[in-house]
C-alpha cells in the first residue's frame, strides 16, 4: 500500500491543449490519470476537449447533411467534434461542397483541372480537384488564384476623387476592382466619375458646337464630359475652334510684316488669328496694312484731286491720303503733288499701239507714237503726214 501511494505521489498533472486545434484552451491530465493510462497499456497523450468545448459538444447533435453534387441523394455526416471546430470560426453551418462518402470515393479517381483565375487580367490558374469537378457538376465555382488571393487580402477599398476635375464627391474603388487593375498591369485608381456625375453624364449625348472662327462653318463636338463640368459650373458651351481651325491653327505663329506705306519702315503684327481667318478665307498672300502709327497719321489727309500732267487734258487724278503721307514720309512733304497722268489717259496709253505712217513727201515709213497719238487725241498736236527729213528739207 506504501508503494503505491509513492507512486501515485510521483506522477505531477499535465497541462494539456484542447484537441479542437482553432482552440486554444488547455485541461488538466491528472497524475493518477496517468496511471490508469499506463496501466491500460496506452501510450502518448489522450485527445480530450477543454471544459468550454465540452459543454459545447454536448449541445451539438451529428448532423445529416446532403451530398453537394445535386443528382447524389446521399448524405455525409457532420460531426459533433467538427461542429465543434467550425464553431469555435463563428461558422454555424455544415462546410458547403462536401460530398457524401461515395461520392469522394468515386472523385478519387477523376483527375484535377486547372481552371483560369477569375480575375479579368490575370493569367494565372488554380487547381480543381476531383471532389470539386464532381460536385460542381461541369460548372466549376469562380475562384482566384492564390497569387490574387494572397493581394486581394492585402486591399482596402479605397475612396477616389471624381475625375470631373471641380466636383468634390468620391467613388469607391474596391478590392476586387484594385485586384483586377493590378492584374492588367494599371497602377493607379482609374479616372473614373462619381455616383451623382455618372447620372448627369448618362442623359447627356455629344453636341456639334459651331466653330469660333467667324468665317469656318465646321463645329466642334462638345464630349460629355466637359459637358458634366459646364453642367457643375452652371456655364454655356465654350467658344472653341474646330478641329480643322485647330490644326491649322497651331502651326501658326504671329508674324513681324512690313507697314504698306512706301517709306514707313514700322512692322505691324499678323496674329495667327488673323493669319488662319485669311486662310480659310482661300487667301494665300501677306495682306498690305498700314503699320498703327500710319494709320493714325492718315486722318489727317484728305484725297486731293490733281490736275492730268498732259496739256490739253483737264481731267484730275486722285492723290490719295495714303500717297499723301508716303510723300511726307519720304521727305516730299504733303504740297506739292507729283507729276501723273488722268486715268482717262493711262487707260488711252494702254489701249493704244503705235502705228506706222507713211511719209506724204518720200513715202518711207514714219512710227507714230502712242504719246503723240494721245497729244493728237487731246487736240494739242496734230497727226503727222511728213517725215523729219521732209520736214527738215522744207
Ligand atoms: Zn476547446
Ligand atoms: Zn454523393
Ligand atoms: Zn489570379
Ligand atoms: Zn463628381
Ligand atoms: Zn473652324
Ligand atoms: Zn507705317
Ligand atoms: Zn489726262
Ligand atoms: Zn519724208
Amino acid at each position: 500500500m506504501a508503494l503505491k501511494a509513492s507512486f501515485f505521489s510521483g506522477m505531477k498533472d499535465k497541462t494539456l491543449p484542447c484537441r479542437i486545434r482553432e482552440c486554444k484552451n488547455t485541461w488538466v491530465w491528472t497524475g493518477e490519470e496517468q496511471v490508469r493510462w499506463m496501466r491500460d497499456n496506452k501510450t502518448g497523450d489522450p485527445q480530450r476537449l477543454c471544459a468550454s468545448c465540452y459543454v459545447k459538444y454536448n449541445e451539438f447533435s451529428d448532423q445529416e447533411v446532403s451530398c453537394a453534387r445535386e443528382e447524389c441523394t446521399h448524405t455525409w455526416v457532420w460531426t459533433k467534434n467538427a461542429q465543434v471546430a467550425a464553431a469555435k470560426r463563428g461558422k454555424t453551418t455544415p462546410p458547403p461542397g462536401r460530398l457524401c462518402e461515395a461520392c469522394a470515393e468515386a472523385a478519387k479517381d477523376i483527375e484535377s483541372r486547372e481552371v483560369p483565375c477569375r480575375v479579368r487580367g490575370c493569367a494565372n490558374t488554380w487547381t480543381l480537384s476531383g471532389k470539386e469537378i464532381l460536385a460542381s457538376d461541369g460548372a466549376p465555382p469562380s475562384k482566384m488564384c492564390d497569387e490574387c488571393y494572397e493581394k486581394y487580402r492585402t486591399l482596402k477599398n479605397r475612396k477616389v476623387e471624381c475625375r470631373i476635375s471641380i466636383c468634390d464627391n468620391h467613388w469607391e474603388w474596391t478590392r476586387g476592382m484594385q485586384l483586377e487593375a493590378f492584374a492588367k498591369g494599371k497602377e493607379g485608381p482609374p479616372r473614373r466619375m462619381c455616383d451623382r456625375c455618372s447620372e448627369i453624364f448618362a442623359e447627356l449625348e455629344p453636341i456639334e458646337i459651331p466653330c469660333r472662327v467667324n468665317s469656318c462653318n465646321h463645329t466642334w463636338t462638345w464630349q460629355k464630359f466637359s459637358q458634366v463640368e459646364a453642367k457643375l459650373k452652371g456655364e454655356e458651351a465654350p467658344g472653341r475652334m474646330c478641329d480643322r481651325c485647330h490644326e491649322i491653327y497651331k502651326d501658326l505663329e504671329d508674324r513681324e510684316v512690313s507697314c504698306r506705306v512706301s517709306g514707313c519702315d514700322n512692322k505691324w503684327n499678323w496674329s495667327r488669328w488673323m493669319q488662319l481667318e485669311g486662310r480659310l478665307k482661300g487667301k494665300s498672300k501677306t495682306p498690305r496694312r498700314m503699320c498703327t502709327e500710319c494709320q493714325g497719321k492718315i486722318e489727317q489727309f484728305q484725297p486731293k484731286e490733281v490736275l492730268c500732267k498732259h496739256d490739253g487734258c483737264e481731267k484730275t487724278w486722285t492723290w490719295a491720303p495714303e500717297m499723301q503721307l508716303s510723300s511726307v514720309l519720304r521727305g516730299f512733304g504733303a504740297e506739292k503733288p507729283p507729276v501723273r497722268m488722268c486715268d482717262d489717259c493711262r487707260d488711252y496709253m494702254e489701249r493704244a499701239e503705235t502705228v506706222r505712217l507713211t511719209c506724204d513727201g518720200c513715202g518711207k515709213e514714219i512710227v507714230w507714237t502712242k504719246e503723240h497719238q494721245l497729244h493728237v487725241e487731246l487736240g494739242t498736236w496734230t497727226k503727222p503726214s511728213l517725215c523729219s527729213d521732209c520736214i527738215a528739207r522744207k
